[in-house]
């Protein structure tokens, strides 16, 4: 039996195919199967698949799972069998209650496996992609000071800026101050942009 997995979700597709060979062993289901496997809109385990027969299994089946997938393997499993029983020819009509209805004690046989989320298996995001509060206050307050310190620059050709100057040497203390824990405060009043003075990209 060959299983081709088409995994739109966020789960392990290794997990799901554990899934699915035991919910076709237990139905007796042998014959290869394509099966997709989508995010499912509400909060229960759906699916479809194909009629086939006992001799000629019908191969295509539509699995659909919610976010709590995970938390209800049995259902999932119960799930797959019923789909896995329609590609071998059987009716709502000929399955007991458990079987039509998806019950998690018709997929008892997958209610010790494991469905995991890929995010939850996979390394932890770099450092450097999470920037924390602390990070940003200092970034934003080291790009105000270079901010500044372009004005500065400018405005010290022309000692006619000289009080300018000093209100950014004030700007500059404060931010050396604020050591980047509270950059929201950092704005220097009366402190304004002089014609041909640029901002600085960010
Ligand atoms: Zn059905």
């Amino acid at each position: 039996m060959r299983i081709k997995l088409d995994n739109r979700t966020p789960f392990l597709t290794a997990d799901i195919r554990a899934i699915v060979r035991a919910a076709a062993k237990a139905v007796g289901a042998n014959g290869d199967k394509t099966i997709d496997v989508v995010n499912a809109r509400g909060w229960h385990v759906t699916g479809w698949a194909y009629y086939g027969h006992r001799k000629r299994e019908a191969r295509r089946i539509r699995l659909r799972l919610p976010k709590s997938a995970g938390d209800k393997v049995a259902e999932v499993g119960a799930v797959v069998a019923h789909e896995l029983m329609h590609t071998l020819g059987v009716r709502h009509a000929d399955m007991t209650s458990d079987q039509r209805r998806c019950t998690a004690a018709f997929g008892a046989f997958a209610a010790e496996l494991p469905l995991r989320r890929s995010e939850a298996v996979a390394a932890p995001e770099a450092p450097e992609d999470k920037e924390t509060a602390a990070e940003r206050g200092a970034r934003l307050v080291a790009k105000r000071a270079a901010h500044a310190r372009a004005m500065l620059k400018r405005a010290a050709t022309r000692s006619k800026r000289a009080r300018t100057i000093e209100r950014i040497e004030a700007a500059l203390a404060a931010a050396a101050r604020l050591g980047g824990q509270n950059p929201v405060d950092f704005s220097p009043r009366g402190w304004q942009m002089e014609e041909g003075d640029q901002e600085l990209g960010s």
